[in-house]
Order: C-alpha cells, then structure tokens, then sequence
C-alpha cells in the first residue's frame, strides 16, 4: 500500500513523514530533494528544472509525473512507497493515479489537517539554523542551534505575512480539491494536526496501522 501525505506547510509533514516511514519500512518519494538531486545531476532535464525553479515557477505537471514514473520504474512491487509534494494539482493527481494503477499499485491519501490560522501562526514563528538548515518551532526557546550551536535566524519568506498567506492559498487552491477527491472515493485519513507533535505521531501511526497488516 501506498501512501500519499498531505498537510498544509507548517502542519509537520516532513517530519511526521519521516516518522510513518521508518515505523511501516515505506520507501520515501520526496518531491522537493528529488527535484534538488536532478539539478545537481547537471543532465539535461536538470538544466530545465534548474531554469523553471530559479525562475520562481512550479515545475510543469508532466515533468513532475514523469519524475514519478521513473522512481516507480526502479521499485519492486512489494516495496511501499510514501509521496511527500506530489500531487499538488488535480492534473498531477489524475496522472499519478493512472501512473499507480498501471504499475499495479494500490494507494491511501494521510492528511495531516491544520487549520490556516494555526500555520500561519507557526511558520510566522519558526527560526532556522543557517548552518545546518534545522527549522526550529516558535516553542523552542533557546537562541542557538542544538546541534552546531548557530544562532537561530528567522527565514526571510517566513517573516513576510503576505508570502506566508500565498504560499498556503496555492495549497488551499490547487492542492484542496485533490485531499477532497481521495475524501470522496473513501480513501482518505484524517490525522489532526493541531496537538502537539508527538501525539499527531501517535495518532497517525495509530489511524495507519490497518493499511500495512
Ligand atoms: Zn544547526
């Protein structure tokens, strides 16, 4: 069973995802490090990638499912795989799909739900380790990285309201109506996202359990 990972920006999903991987031996699709390993590959389609990104663009949905398919090419059938950022629009959703069933392969959407205000109010908050790009919570109270001992800086797109508020409405816009489409064909779990980490933890691996038994 496959899982597909949804969450607002500030809900916690790549950490939770990390966490539902390790516990049920999933095989993590990362939309973002696949896309920054392409680049650095220098090949041709990391040239182009290279170009769209730092034009301040999304990447196209064909190159996305693409990028997809050719990590499905390389998994054996009995491997489990978690999506992290992909699909982020209806388009990509429908050719995802159609990508899993001709791969034979069966899929589950996870959401990790967290209202607007929350995730502003958490991305607003968060610093940074300029070193080791950790990102820190507004609950962490010390000014210093735990690691490396940086001081602890606040990303520049986080302190702008206004960034924050587009970045969610392009999920509330494009990636909604996708959650809402795994909603409908009775294939999506809610996990709330709203308590404190280790019980979003606990209830998402709770809520998953019955996939992978
Ligand atoms: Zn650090």
């Amino acid at each position: 069973m496959d899982i597909i990972l949804f969450g607002i920006q500030g809900s916690g999903k790549g950490t939770q995802g990390k966490l539902l991987a390790e516990r049920y031996h999933l095989h993590v699709f990362d939309m973002g490090s696949q896309l920054r390993s392409i680049i650095e590959s220098g090949t041709e389609l990391g040239n182009k990638i290279k170009t769209i990104v730092e034009g301040g663009h999304l990447v196209d949905d064909d190159t996305v499912v693409e990028i997809a398919e050719s990590f499905l090419r390389g998994i054996s059938p009995d491997q489990s795989v978690l999506f992290d950022g992909i699909p982020r629009t209806q388009t990509q959703s429908e050719k995802l799909e159609a990508l899993l069933k001709k791969y034979q392969r069966d899929v589950f959407a996870l959401l990790i739900e967290l209202s607007q205000e929350t995730a502003i109010k958490r991305l607003t908050e968060r610093r940074i380790c300029p070193t080791c790009k950790a990102i820190y919570p507004g609950f962490y109270k010390q000014d210093v990285c735990a690691d490396d001992q940086t001081p602890l800086v606040i990303r520049q797109d986080d302190s702008d309201l206004e960034s924050v508020k587009q970045r969610l409405s392009h999920y509330e816009n494009e990636t909604k109506p996708v959650i809402q489409h795994f909603y409908d064909i009775d294939r999506l779990i809610k996990v709330d996202g709203e308590q404190i980490i280790p019980d979003v933890t606990e209830e998402m691996i709770e809520k998953a359990a019955y996939l992978f038994t």
